[in-house]
């Protein structure tokens, strides 16, 4: 090792050795570029994500609003002829308005 610099009056360095660490310095400078534009990119796509999860749940708010309003109180009698005329025309409804009600806690 003849190749060295010096820093200040005293101190010495390798050449190789600086060479080696300006080596090193720039492969971690290009893996935090690219972990950089990895982590832009999942930003952007967390970003949407939410802008597609926030569309579905106002549509689902107009869809549950809609069904809620023309849904009416359970007036079951299946205990007298099962199954009786409310819960064939109703029970599905209800399901659904029960499940995004269940989604939305
Ligand atoms: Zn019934």
């Amino acid at each position: 090792m003849s190749e060295i610099i010096k820093i200040g009056n005293h101190e010495v360095v390798h050449i190789t050795e600086v060479r080696e660490l300006r080596r090193q310095l720039a492969w971690h400078e290009e893996n935090a570029r690219k972990q950089m534009i990895k982590l832009q990119a999942q930003g952007d796509k967390i970003h949407e994500l939410e802008t597609t999860i926030q569309r579905k749940q106002d549509a689902g708010d107009l869809l549950f609003e809609e069904l809620d309003d023309k849904t009416p109180p359970r007036n079951c009698g299946c205990h007298l002829f099962p199954p009786c005329i409310d819960c064939t025309n109703h029970s599905s409804s209800r399901r659904a308005i029960k499940a995004w009600k269940e989604a939305n806690k």
